[in-house]
C-alpha cells in the first residue's frame, strides 16, 4: 500500500517540459501507488470545469484513466485553480477535498491543505481569498462566456506583477502559530502542504506530543512528491524534470 502526495504543480501549456513529467509520473510512480492526493495549484489558472480546451481536457484523460484503472485520486483546490469544481472531479474521477481535511495516513491523523490559508501576515491575498471564495462572486464570474473568462485570467497574468502574493518568488511562509493552531484543533501530528514553494520537513512541538510538518514542492525544475507506505513514516522526494 502506497499513497502518493503532490501539489503545485502549475500546469500550463506554456510548459510543456512540466506536463510531460506529470504524464510520465502518471503512468510510472502513481500507477505502482494505490492512491494519490492532489493538493492545490494543479493548474497554473482555471476559468472553470466547462473549459473546453484541448490542454485542459487532455490533462482529464490523463487522470480519468488513473482512477478508472482502479487507483484512488483525491484532489484539493489551490489559490491558482480555486474554480475547480465537481463537474471536473466527475470528468477525472476524483473526489473533491475541502480545505482542510484530516485523513488517517497508515495510523497517524494528518491535515491535508493547500497552505495558502496559513500565511495569514498576507492581508492583501487573505482579502482576495475571502472575497474569491465566497459562493455568489464564484457563481457570478462562471456566468460569464467562456471567451471572457479567458480573457480575464490573460489579463490577470498580465497584472500580476503589482499583486505580490501572486508571485512565486514573494509567497510568504505560513504563519507558525496558525499551524499549531490548526492541528491542535484539528487533533493532528502531521500536516502535508503545498503552495509556499519551500519544500522541506519541519518538526514541531504540539504540547507533549511531536508533530511535523512536511512542505511539497512546485514542479519548476524537480518534481516532488510525498510518498508514505504503511511501514515507513511519509518520504519528500525529488527528482529533476
Ligand atoms: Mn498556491
Amino acid at each position: 500500500m502506497t499513497t502518493l502526495f503532490i501539489s503545485d504543480l502549475h500546469l500550463t501549456p506554456e510548459r510543456p517540459d512540466i506536463t510531460r513529467a506529470f504524464q510520465q509520473f502518471m503512468t510510472g510512480k502513481a500507477l505502482e501507488a494505490d492512491t494519490l492526493y492532489i493538493l492545490g495549484d494543479f493548474f497554473e489558472v482555471w476559468i472553470g470545469d466547462d473549459d473546453d480546451a484541448p490542454y485542459v481536457l487532455n490533462i482529464i484523460k490523463w487522470l480519468r484513466e488513473y482512477s478508472d484503472s482502479g487507483h484512488q485520486l483525491f484532489f484539493m483546490c489551490g489559490n491558482r485553480d480555486f474554480l475547480i469544481g465537481d463537474n471536473f472531479a466527475k470528468a477525472a474521477g476524483a473526489t473533491l477535498l475541502s480545505d482542510p481535511t484530516v485523513i488517517d495516513l497508515y495510523g497517524i491523523p494528518t491535515v491535508l491543505m493547500h497552505g495558502d490559508s496559513l500565511c495569514t501576515q498576507d492581508l492583501e491575498y487573505m482579502a482576495f481569498r475571502q472575497m474569491s471564495r465566497a459562493p455568489a462572486w464564484q457563481t457570478e464570474l462562471l456566468a460569464k462566456p467562456l471567451a471572457e473568462r479567458r480573457a480575464i485570467a490573460q489579463h490577470l497574468r498580465q497584472q500580476s506583477k503589482s499583486m505580490s502574493s501572486m508571485k512565486a518568488e514573494d509567497i510568504m511562509d505560513v504563519t507558525p502559530e496558525e499551524v499549531v493552531n490548526t492541528m491542535n484543533q484539528l487533533g493532528a501530528t502531521r500536516m502535508i502542504h503545498g503552495h509556499t514553494h519551500r519544500p522541506n520537513v519541519h518538526p514541531l512541538q504540539l504540547g507533549d506530543t511531536q508533530g511535523e510538518r512536511m512542505v511539497l514542492g512546485d514542479w519548476g525544475e524537480k518534481l516532488w512528491w510525498i510518498e508514505a507506505t504503511a511501514d515507513s513514516a511519509p518520504t519528500l522526494r525529488q527528482e529533476l524534470i
